[in-house]
């Protein structure tokens, strides 16, 4: 840590998304109409908006997670897994219905076919006026678009509201309304969801496409690392850590997570992105998503 970095634990909230994610491995992906024996099954806790409340809280964050799961077994392991992982779930709504569950097939070569059904992430509106109090005095609230658009929005015109600084994930990637990005203080997408907004498949080219309508931009690069830019400054390039990959799964959100926390804690843009590097390349090195993330002293001792 250096001479600026606060001392307080930093407070994080995240409204999005938990899914359970349902693994099948097999060698071939079946036709229609047509059965296979798989060779392997792992049922893993996810979901965009848990796995970055997740990564924040492995970071060394105090977290609380709104959203919602539905009244079904998943449900229930779902917020005791992210109860376990020390993340407040008191803004974590129980509605009737399904919770959000990810079927993902995975083939013999690596590749990978999902089935996302939201379930309950979809009954999200927006932040119920008795959750507003979770949003008091944090340092970053953390977004990504997992849960209706409308919720989505009303979470960035709360945080705004609020003054806390308001982060957008853009994924999965879909039009991003005005109304939104006018409450978005950094948006973090991958070089694809960033091509997709901008048209623009060149990281310098998009990032300043993306300025234009935000203030701060986060671009991921995988294992290119990633660059940051802030309106009417030089951006900042940090190369990715040289890992053997075992799974890239949620390696963007472990280093969103990461970076919003690293920043909360008075870190410059390039230290925190050092900082959110060092989590994703221990994750990207292990298989698994939320399982999978690094504990600080584990990022702490890489950078050392
Ligand atoms: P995902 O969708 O899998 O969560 P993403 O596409 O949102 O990931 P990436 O841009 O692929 O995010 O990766 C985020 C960060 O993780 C990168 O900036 C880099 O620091 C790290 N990373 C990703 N892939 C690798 C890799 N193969 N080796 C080392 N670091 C990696």
């Amino acid at each position: 840590m250096n001479a600026n970095t606060e001392s307080r634990t930093p407070a994080v909230a995240v409204l999005g998304s938990v899914n359970m994610d349902l693994v099948a491995y097999v060698d071939e992906v079946p036709g229609g109409g047509e059965t296979v024996t798989g060779t392997d099954f792992r049922q893993v806790p996810g979901g965009k908006g848990a796995n970055q409340a997740v990564a924040a809280a492995r970071a060394g964050a105090r977290v609380a997670f709104l959203g919602a799961v539905g009244d079904d077994l998943f449900g229930a392991e779902l917020r005791a897994d992210l109860r376990e992982k020390d993340i407040d779930v008191t803004g974590l709504r129980t509605v009737p219905g399904v919770s959000g569950v990810a079927h993902i097939v995975v083939d013999g070569r690596g590749g990978n076919r999902i089935i996302v059904v939201p379930g309950a992430n979809g009954e999200v509106t927006g932040v119920p006026e008795e959750h507003r109090s979770l949003l008091e005095g944090v340092d970053a609230l953390l977004l990504q678009l997992e849960l209706p658009m409308e919720a989505v929005t009303a979470g960035a015109r709360l945080g705004r509201e609020k003054g806390v600084p308001v982060y957008l994930t853009p994924a999965p990637a879909r039009e991003l309304p005005d109304e939104l990005l006018a409450h978005v203080d950094v948006l973090v997408p991958n070089q694809h969801e960033a091509a997709a907004i901008t048209g623009y498949d060149e990281p310098r080219a998009a990032l300043a496409a993306l300025l234009e309508r935000v203030p701060e931009v986060l671009l991921t690069l995988g294992e290119d690392g990633s660059l940051y830019g802030r309106r009417g400054e030089e951006p900042v390039a940090v190369p990715a850590r040289r890992v053997t990959a075992v799974d890239t799964t949620a390696a963007g959100d472990t280093f969103c997570g990461s970076f919003a926390v690293a920043r909360a804690e008075g870190r410059s843009p390039r230290e925190a992105m050092e900082f959110a590097a060092a989590a994703a390349a221990i994750s990207v090195g292990r298989r698994g998503a939320g399982a999978s993330m690094a504990s600080r002293d584990e990022v702490e001792a890489l950078l050392r």
